[in-house]
């Protein structure tokens, strides 16, 4: 090296060893990790075309099969956060100028807009209050006016606590010759979801909601009628990290490198999903239901008003109105100062007028609602 570089010392003081606070996540996500999945994260790596790594994937698929309540074949984990395998549904599913309907009823619905946008779609929107969820019949409509290529709609939309009810959507949507796309962020491990059944064709999750762990390795799935769209494409899939024609060939029995799979992360979901078998699928829906029932219960004692009909009311992520005269923010942060809490605040349109209570996963416990109603009340006075 010549001798005219030199070592900046850009670190003039070295900041102190990690700390992190012990804060119970009780927001609209991430939420805790459950132990068992911290110790996975920790455990030795080994190489991402190691025998066992590849064991590890094909454990990962068939317990996020179970966990989806699919079959499709081409189930996998995409390396990065749900907005990676958000758009990897539309970068593999779209091509351009198929025309997009989009079912906006709230802030990720914007974001499935924009997405598929970006990707070529000449998008469409239906449109509903903050707070609601669209019929049958708004949809079937929806497909006749527009009749696109796909459909797609947010089963849990996180920003206002609304579960998208599916049954008979899947039908309509072969009924209209197009692709059912279903975002499941906030419903996977923690609210009924039979993907099959309900004829879904192109599905995503994250991590760090419903399973348990931390953010960055996110389920996808893709039914054989959109993976024949896929395979028919007349364009290349315009993403080369997410192109399912390149990531199947590391996933399936060709093993080829595609990029260096987050090693320890997989690890994690594994554990998570494996987490979510010995429970049973039975078991961890009524868990997430008990508990929200249980906060509902509580935050009606004290006073509040949940935004959303209990009708379609999510477990996992509750909408709750700030009563008149009260600044949500200053009530969030002195959670968070005074007890360690984090909740989550009102986004577009609920912003300022709810907060967001997420009971996801491992944190969907009795204990749990009890110390936030506790804490609530203390700082609500
Ligand atoms: C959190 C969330 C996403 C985005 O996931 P990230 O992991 O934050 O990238 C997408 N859709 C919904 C409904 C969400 O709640």
């Amino acid at each position: 090296m010549s001798a005219s570089f030199s070592i900046q010392d850009h670190n003039r003081t070295l900041p102190p060893q990690l700390d992190v606070p012990p804060r119970l996540l009780l927001g609209p996500g991430p939420s805790n990790v459950h132990p068992r999945v911290l110790s996975a994260l920790s455990l030795p790596a080994v190489g991402h075309l190691d025998p066992y790594f590849l064991q590890v994937m094909d454990e990962i698929q068939g317990l996020l099969r179970y966990t989806w309540q699919t079959d499709n074949p081409l189930t996998l984990a995409v390396s990065g956060t749900g907005s990676a395998a958000m758009e990897a549904t539309l970068a593999n599913g779209v091509e351009p100028g198929d025309v997009v309907l989009v079912g906006v009823m709230g802030y990720f619905g914007h974001r499935l807009v924009d997405m598929a946008s970006r990707y070529g779609a000449d998008v469409r929107k239906l449109m509903k209050p903050w707070g609601e969820a669209f019929s049958l019949e708004e949809l079937r409509e929806g497909l006749e006016t527009h009749r696109p290529a796909i459909l797609a709609l947010v089963h849990a939309e996180t920003s206002t606590g609304v579960r998208q009810p599916l049954e008979g959507v899947g039908q309509l949507c072969r009924d209209y010759n197009c692709l059912l796309l279903v975002d499941t962020v906030t419903s996977l491990g923690g609210v009924p979801i039979f993907l099959d059944q309900w004829g879904v064709d192109l599905a995503y999750s994250c991590s760090q909601k419903g399973l348990g762990c931390p953010p960055g390795a996110s389920p996808f799935t893709m039914s054989p009628r959109a993976v024949e769209k896929l395979e028919n494409r007349s364009t290349p899939v315009k993403n080369w990290y997410l192109d399912m024609t390149l990531l199947t060939k590391y996933w399936g029995e060709q093993r080829v490198y595609h990029h260096t799979a987050p090693i320890n992360m997989y690890y994690a979901l594994r554990e998570a999903l494996q987490l979510v078998a010995e429970e049973g699928l039975k078991n961890r829906w009524q868990r997430h239901l008990d508990t929200a029932q249980l906060l509902w219960k509580g935050l009606e004692e004290m006073g509040l008003v949940c935004h959303v009909k209990e009708d379609y009311r999510l477990p996992t992520l509750t909408t709750v109105r700030v009563p008149e005269g009260v600044d949500a923010k200053a009530v969030a942060q002195t959670l968070m100062k005074e007890y360690n809490l984090e909740i989550g605040l009102g986004l577009g349109e609920l912003a300022g007028k709810v907060w967001r209570v997420g009971l996801m996963g491992y944190n969907s416990r009795r204990e749990n609602v009890v110390l936030l109603l506790e804490a609530l009340k203390q700082v609500l006075g």
